[in-house]
């Protein structure tokens, strides 16, 4: 039994390690890969109920020189944890700035918004509300085309301070949505305290509304709730067209998902506009 558990403890000691070494191996490759440019910003359509295409959603690929396109579920965590996500998460910004005033100038594609995911290590940066502005400053871009998500993980702590930082980047024309909503632990007095524009109805909530009745009355809630609250909302992770039809009908605005697009490169995004208007 001694013995069991001495070889149990040197298995967990060795997997441990052995996640370690995976872990900083991940660590080293994310440190060189934003140096060398690896990092793509991919886009993905949202779409309003007469049809058109309004604005995109800004989401991380890592185009691994060896290991191809990685998934942000792989590595935003390890970005999080080991603080890479700040310098990355300011590339980001600045990419998708970028990308706006370089449609500025294409009719297909100059009246998008771009939504822009802010980690909550990111928006709890003492400096966050400078580093906007000065890349907004920078860049030339309208802050009215930009949208910021944060996830309900921001929002449990230092109210106030939250509501001064959302409100500070707001008067620039900024305007806040909510990513996720609904499956974190924040309570209704976040979304009361909180000057968010928009609401946007999971993806979780929506895969299975079509049949579950606990998530139509979930998303029939959120859908009341934001109304009265005065934002907009979308669903995201939409697939079928008989879920487009059954949120529209409960009220909702916009959609994002595969019934659309998945996210594509810059270039794909508007020649598939231009494909759908022409
Ligand atoms: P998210 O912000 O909730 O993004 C939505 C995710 O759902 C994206 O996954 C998107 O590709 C996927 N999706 C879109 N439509 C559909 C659909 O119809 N069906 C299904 N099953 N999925 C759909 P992705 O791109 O892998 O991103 C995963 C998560 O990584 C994001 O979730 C976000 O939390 C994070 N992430 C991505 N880019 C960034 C970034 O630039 N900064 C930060 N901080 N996080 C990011
Ligand atoms: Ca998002
Ligand atoms: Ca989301
Ligand atoms: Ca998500």
């Amino acid at each position: 039994n001694n013995v069991t558990a001495v070889i149990s403890l040197f298995v967990v000691l060795a997997l441990m390690q052995a996640d370690f070494a995976a872990r900083h191996a991940l660590e080293r490759e994310m440190r060189k890969s934003l140096a060398r440019g690896d990092f793509r910003l991919y886009y993905q359509p949202q779409i309003d109920n007469s049809g058109n295409v309004f604005g995109v959603e800004a989401l991380l690929r890592w185009q691994h020189p060896q290991q191809g396109m990685i998934s942000p579920q792989t590595f935003i965590g390890l970005a999080e944890e080991t603080g890479l996500i700040l310098p990355l998460g300011e590339w980001v910004i600045k990419t998708a700035c970028a990308q706006l005033v370089a449609w500025a100038d294409n009719p297909a594609v100059a009246h998008l918004t771009m939504s822009v995911n802010i980690s909550a290590s990111q928006f709890r940066q003492p400096d966050f509300v400078q580093l906007v502005t000065e890349i907004v400053r920078r860049s030339a871009v309208r802050p009215a085309k930009l949208k910021l998500e944060l996830t309900e993980g921001v929002l449990v702590r230092d109210i106030d301070g939250v509501a001064n930082r959302m409100h500070a980047l707001r008067r620039l024309g900024i305007s806040w949505s909510i990513d996720d909503f609904g499956t974190g632990f924040s309570s209704l007095n976040v979304l009361k305290r909180l000057p968010f524009d928009q609401i946007k109805i999971d993806q979780t909530f929506v895969r299975d509304v079509l049949r579950d009745e606990r998530d139509q009355g979930i998303v029939r809630a959120v859908i009341d709730l934001g109304r009265s609250l005065g934002m907009t909302l979308i669903a995201e992770g939409v697939e079928t067209e008989e879920q487009r039809e059954w949120l529209g009908a409960c009220g909702c605005e916009a959609y994002q998902g595969y019934l659309f697009s998945k996210p594509v490169p810059a270039d794909d995004l508007v020649a598939w506009i231009s494909s759908r208007s022409g």
